[in-house]
């Protein structure tokens, strides 16, 4: 593969234009231009919620953000005047009069054990309500995370031999750029294939190099006993989130439909409550179609979250089970983009 400048000069870029986009919108927002984008409340997005380890290399970044920015999160859509909700509270409180003050509800993928260890404090300290959701195959450790795996592999690595589908090439692994390069080409391999076929090789070459899939979910993932004490808490609630991580749009109905079943049925067992809610791996336009709505509507479950940015404004009667989230993103930890994510703006910006 290319030395690849682009890519990382390309998510530079994507960078700026985001956080131009954010404070354009911040400015708007707090001069009361664009009124109503909010609509009627956001979900929010977390993946980490842990204190900052710098590390040379650190592809999943934006999927990690500090507690005390979670705590400046919560403070200042305080200061705009949301109200904290449970995710299972929306198809009632969506039924509900629409002159209610904007709600917000936070979500957080994947079970990731500093949830229960620095977001678990704060929400405690602001009484903020939220949702975990449990992917069963990282859980019970039958299942790895391709990105963490990666970001370990490529970490340590000066070069990786590795067989996309057109034989064997080797990348060089010697810059953070060929690193981010390197792990954008797996990215798009994981995308493109057989996912399950597709992790498998990366697993194995992870092995092969001694970096251990499953020893990084052990680290990273709480399991059923741990999420059990979590759910002792009111605040908390458990989401299903599939049992292999795997895009539903790629897999056929029936696969699709276990994934989401058995992720339930695990929930079910923790918690004696079948979960309401599910988000979908990934939640993008190439992960989660038409179908999974349909199908996450008729297997029982009343909201569906995806990742693709928006906030809420369902039309009365329309199923819950496609909605938009705002990520708060590790690249943008500042409070006035919270804000500016929540009024809506920067989506109608986009729009026009
Ligand atoms: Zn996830």
């Amino acid at each position: 593969m290319k030395d690849g400048i682009k890519p990382l000069l390309r998510s530079y870029g994507k960078q700026a234009a985001i956080s131009g986009a954010l404070e354009v919108s911040s400015l708007l927002g707090a001069a009361g231009l664009l009124p109503g984008a909010r609509g009627r409340g956001a979900v929010f997005t977390l993946h980490h919620v842990r204190p900052h380890l710098p590390r040379p290399f650190e592809p999943n970044r934006h999927l990690e953000i500090a507690p005390e920015f979670l705590d400046l999160a919560i403070r200042q859509l305080k200061r705009d005047g949301y109200v904290f909700v449970a995710l299972d509270e929306l198809p009632a409180l969506l039924d509900g009069p629409g002159n209610l003050p904007p709600f917000a509800a936070f979500t957080l993928d994947d079970g990731n054990r500093n949830n229960a260890e620095h977001a678990l404090p704060v929400f405690e300290r602001h009484q903020v309500p939220f949702t975990v959701f449990v992917c069963r195959g990282l859980s019970e450790r039958t299942h790895g995370m391709w990105w963490e795996t990666l970001a370990a592999l490529l970490g340590a690595l000066d070069r990786v031999t590795f067989d996309f589908g057109q034989g064997e090439e080797t990348l060089e692994l010697r810059t953070p750029t060929q690193k981010q390069s390197a792990f954008d080409a797996f990215a798009a391999y994981v995308h493109s294939t057989d996912e399950a076929e597709a992790v498998a090789a990366i697993g194995r070459l992870a092995q092969s190099h001694g970096v251990d899939p499953l020893g990084i979910v052990e680290r990273l993932i709480m399991d059923g006993d741990e999420l059990k004490r979590l759910v002792e808490n009111p605040l908390a609630s458990l989401g299903a989130h599939t049992l292999s991580h795997r895009a539903l749009a790629r897999l056929c109905e029936a696969e699709a439909a276990a994934e989401m079943v058995l992720s339930a049925d695990y929930v079910a067992t923790l918690t004696d409550r079948r979960p309401s809610t599910l988000a979908y791996p990934y939640g993008t336009p190439g992960a989660v179609s038409k179908r999974e709505a349909r199908l996450a509507s008729e297997l029982g479950f009343k909201v569906a979250v995806t990742t693709q940015p928006g906030t809420i404004s369902p039309e009365p009667g329309m199923p819950l089970t496609h909605l938009p989230r705002l990520s708060l993103n590790g690249h943008f930890q500042k409070p006035r983009y919270v804000s500016a994510l929540a009024s809506g703006i920067p989506f109608r910006l986009k729009a026009r």
